[in-house]
């Protein structure tokens, strides 16, 4: 593989870097990305054909997309005040940081977890502190603690349920790192709906809480929809860095109609929760793999390196080669064991099903 030059003009944090991007070849079942499995109701993409048609393009989109706020306000019981609408939750990652780490600051997450905190903080000339979950995927409450005390981070990200472990983090745990943080807390819940868990009321208890929430996990990733929601207080801080014209105007109309019709999309959540039921239970008997509780769109599971068909990325490339997509970890010290799959359609579950029992087959004959 031929290497790129580094750029002589690069920061040296920045060429020590790889890009984000996820192996991308193309699939007929594509797992690996935790997307909603399926595409948006007939009606209601007529819908939105319709919508779409009157977005006048010539012009800028609202600046600060009032009438989506508002939408996104009556859907969670808030008011506009304590929201933001950013391109993707990722945005705000970096416009978290942005508005409350003075560089070189701390920034606190627990490893594994979504790779964007660690990745955003180094751009941003932080210092990323990396705390191991314990075997079974939890907080290290001691050791969360302990880095809380002695580093006093300006930020702490926590995602739950937690990409790529996909459990939900013991609330006791997050009470005290919440309180114990002299920074700001970014609760994550990116994956709330399949969790059935929401941190939005804690806001009213802890001044420095933030909730980041997404609707790439429900349907629409294509749009790049993401919001904030804190405090006045705090959410007035981030608005200050946030970049002129951040949500384009196709995606507020599309985002405020699809939150108007969500009795139209909430059935399609129901049915990846059930389909994750049958496919964790399904993984939990295959021999050589022990799939980790999910309460996300997602199942992580470990492929036992001891298993004579090879490691989890050798493992991948198989399942590529039977045209269905997972996410691999390679490099990675705690996951470079383990495979991710998104809950898909109960065909492309069918599919990844298949796959996998023939490779594991092939693997005790060979
Ligand atoms: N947080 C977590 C935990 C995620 O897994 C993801 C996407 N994979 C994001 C945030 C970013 O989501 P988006 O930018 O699509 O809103």
């Amino acid at each position: 593989m031929q290497r790129t030059p580094i750029c002589r003009y690069a920061r040296p944090r920045i060429a020590a870097m790889s890009a984000y991007s996820l192996k991308q070849r193309p699939c007929r079942v594509r797992l690996n990305a935790n997307e909603l499995g399926y595409p948006l109701p007939e009606e209601l993409r007529e819908l939105l054909m319709e919508r779409l048609r009157r977005v006048e393009l010539h012009r800028y989109p609202d600046p600060e997309a009032s009438e989506l706020r508002e939408t996104l306000a009556r859907f969670h019981d808030l008011e506009s005040s304590n929201i933001l609408v950013g391109n993707g939750s990722d945005e705000f990652i970096t416009l978290v940081l942005a508005a409350f780490a003075e560089p070189p600051a701390r920034v606190l997450a627990p490893i594994p977890t979504f790779s964007v905190y660690h990745m955003a903080a180094t751009i941003l000339g932080h210092e990323a502190l990396e705390v191991p979950l314990t075997k079974d995927w939890h907080l290290d409450a001691e050791r969360m603690l302990d880095a809380v005390r002695r580093y006093r981070p300006a930020v702490t990200f926590l995602s739950s349920p937690n990409n790529p472990t996909g459990n939900l983090f013991d609330e006791a745990v997050m009470r005290a790192i919440v309180t114990e943080s002299p920074g700001i807390v970014v609760l994550d819940e990116a994956y709330g709906v399949y969790g059935a868990r929401t941190y939005l009321p804690w806001l009213d208890e802890y001044p420095n809480v933030l909730v980041l929430k997404t609707m790439s996990k429900v349907g629409l990733a294509g749009t790049r929809l993401g919001f904030l929601v804190g405090r006045r207080e705090a959410i007035h801080e981030v608005n200050k860095v946030r970049p002129p014209y951040n949500v384009n105007a196709m995606t507020q109309a599309v985002v405020g109609l699809v939150l108007e019709r969500y009795e139209l999309v909430a059935p399609l959540i129901a049915a990846v929760i059930e389909e994750r039921r049958r496919l964790s239970a399904w993984l939990g008997k295959q021999p050589g793999v022990t799939a980790f509780p999910s309460d996300a769109n997602f199942i992580l599971f470990r492929v036992h390196p001891d298993a004579t068909w090879g490691d989890a990325v050798r493992l991948h490339e198989a399942l590529m080669d039977r045209e269905v997509l997972l996410r691999a970890f390679p490099g990675h010290p705690l996951l470079h064991d383990c495979l991710r799959v998104t809950i898909g359609q109960p065909q492309e579950n069918a599919a990844f099903r298949e796959a996998l029992t023939v490779l594991l087959a092939s693997g005790r004959e060979g």
